[in-house]
């Protein structure tokens, strides 16, 4: 997911950054000292949970992190294809700001990054039969965008509760004096900025909620050995039970206990990290139910779609240069973002995003229904390429996966973002919340999720028991 949101909220992300850290230190240093060895229960393995786990075993907890897959991270997945590490989840570190703290871990982990120059993205036109969009076009549609993501800001002050983006884009698209090839590099742009961000199509997204969360300044990362390297150097040392599928938590009690399939265990408290659309899902029983207000947050908020069509090629054909190709075109139904995995190498593995209804649509095709998709969109970019130079595709499944329901929560019609605050809030004495669905901030990203974690140890400190 891109953010290329600049805002000036810089002050208030870094008076929420050194909260955490200031808290942080108080808390192991002042509170350490007066528990007991308190036992936790981290329900998810992902990045929240994880951090979660991290920094409760350092203030003296007993910690289990039960996780339902075979494997840690969640929607944090690298695979290895054609000789390259590639996310099938989250890829960039949003803003290599300092205030970022993503970038400490990037820093004490040694990672290597690469940023990804949105300079480089390359249009090519369908009517003229896949040549470059020239610069004067290239800009004009770029500066147009940025007017009308301007006076959606604008529009937004006066916007109700249920109103959704759908009649304000199609108002503002039609508005533009330009000839075609500039008004569908528009609406290509813009419904990368908004639709592809969300996971979320216009007619679902709240007008007056869009774009309200924050953003790091900075160039956006990719990590050269995927994210999964991350969550690996995270999960040293940290006890955790795969194949474990929680079905039931009772909570309130003096303790709280956790079951599935494969028996039961109890602590003192638990956090719950398992994505909103889990939640959503009601596949966990909470005992007693839920307060009202949090199930209504819950039903209220939408997870989003972002799928991932890998595709390995045998050879390169794209500008070594390009970081991404779009196809612009009249049909805006099934727009596809090509990022070639390498840029600057002869690398021949491209990712292509989809979102919204159609990343939704794809999961239901056959890999060859798929591989012919990419094929005829390629096509018109490169004529020359045949499909027989795919040597295979890889297509990821994330709003069917039992285990997330979507790919990361978007804010729509008649939702807020105090909907994401009151999902954070603890339960009782011993239940916490944590995960991307919980930051108010920065939802639907790996450091919101990372955030939400950090937070919710912090909470765990202040109980009483
Ligand atoms: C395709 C895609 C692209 C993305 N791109 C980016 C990006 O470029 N940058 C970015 O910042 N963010 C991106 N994101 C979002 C980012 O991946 C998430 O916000 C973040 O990883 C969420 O972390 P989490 O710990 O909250 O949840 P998760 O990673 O989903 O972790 C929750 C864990 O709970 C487990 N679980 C679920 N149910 C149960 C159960 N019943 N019992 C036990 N365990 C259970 C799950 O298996 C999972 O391991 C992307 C997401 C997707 C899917």
């Amino acid at each position: 997911m891109k953010i290329s949101r600049r805002k000036a909220l810089q002050l208030a992300t870094f008076i929420g950054t050194i909260w955490l850290t200031t808290n942080r230190t108080i808390f192991a240093k002042d509170i350490k000292t007066d528990i007991k060895r308190k036992k936790a229960i981290v329900i998810g393995a992902g990045i929240a949970g994880v951090t979660a786990a991290k920094q409760l075993l350092e203030n003296n907890f007993d910690v289990t992190v039960i996780e339902a897959r075979e494997r840690p991270g969640g929607r944090i997945l690298t695979s290895s294809i054609g000789n390259i590490s590639v996310d099938m989840g989250a890829a960039w570190i949003h803003g290599d700001s300092h205030l970022n703290p993503l970038m400490e871990l990037v820093e004490k982990y040694k990672l290597v990054t690469a940023p990804t120059n949105w300079d480089e993205t390359w249009f090519y036109s369908e009517r003229e039969r896949g040549t470059v969009i020239e610069d004067r076009d290239f800009n004009s549609i770029e500066r147009i965008t940025n007017k009308i993501i301007l006076k959606i800001h604008e529009l937004q002050i006066n916007a109700t509760a249920d109103q959704s983006m759908e009649s304000t884009i199609e108002d503002l698209l039609q508005g533009i004096r330009a000839p075609s090839i500039i008004k569908n590099g528009v609406k290509w742009w813009l419904s990368s900025e908004i639709e592809a961000v969300s996971g979320a199509n216009y007619k679902d997204l709240s007008l007056q909620y869009w774009d309200e969360d924050e953003a790091y300044e900075g160039d956006d990362l990719l990590l050269m050995q995927g994210y999964g390297t991350l969550i690996k150097k995270m999960t040293e040392g940290i006890n955790i039970d795969y194949n474990k599928k929680v079905d039931k938590i009772e909570y309130g009690k003096t303790e709280v206990i956790i079951s599935g399939e494969w028996g039961r265990m109890s602590g003192d408290i638990a956090v719950v990290t398992v994505p909103l659309g889990v939640l959503k899902n009601k596949s966990i029983d909470f005992v007693p139910t839920l307060p009202e207000e949090k199930i209504k947050s819950i039903e209220r908020l939408e997870m989003g779609i972002l799928n991932k069509i890998v595709i390995q090629f045998d050879k390169r054909f794209w500008p070594a240069k390009a970081h991404r190709l779009g196809l612009i075109s009249e049909s805006t139904n099934e727009r596809i973002e090509f990022f070639p995995a390498r840029p600057s190498s002869d690398n021949t593995v491209l990712v292509a995003l989809t979102y919204g209804d159609f990343a939704r649509s794809i999961e239901r095709r056959s890999k060859e229904a798929i591989s012919h998709l990419i094929w005829s969109q390629i096509k018109k970019i490169f004529p020359r390429v045949s499909k027989s130079n795919i040597v295979d595709i890889f297509v990821t499944k994330w709003y069917s996966d039992e285990f997330t329901y979507g790919s990361y929560s978007y804010i729509p019609p008649n939702a807020s973002l105090d909907d994401c605050e009151i999902l954070s809030n603890p339960v009782g004495n011993n239940l916490l919340f944590a995960g991307e669905a919980t930051s108010r901030y920065y939802l639907g990203t790996v450091h919101g999720a990372y955030l939400s974690g950090l937070r919710a140890a912090s909470q765990a400190l202040l109980i009483k028991h």
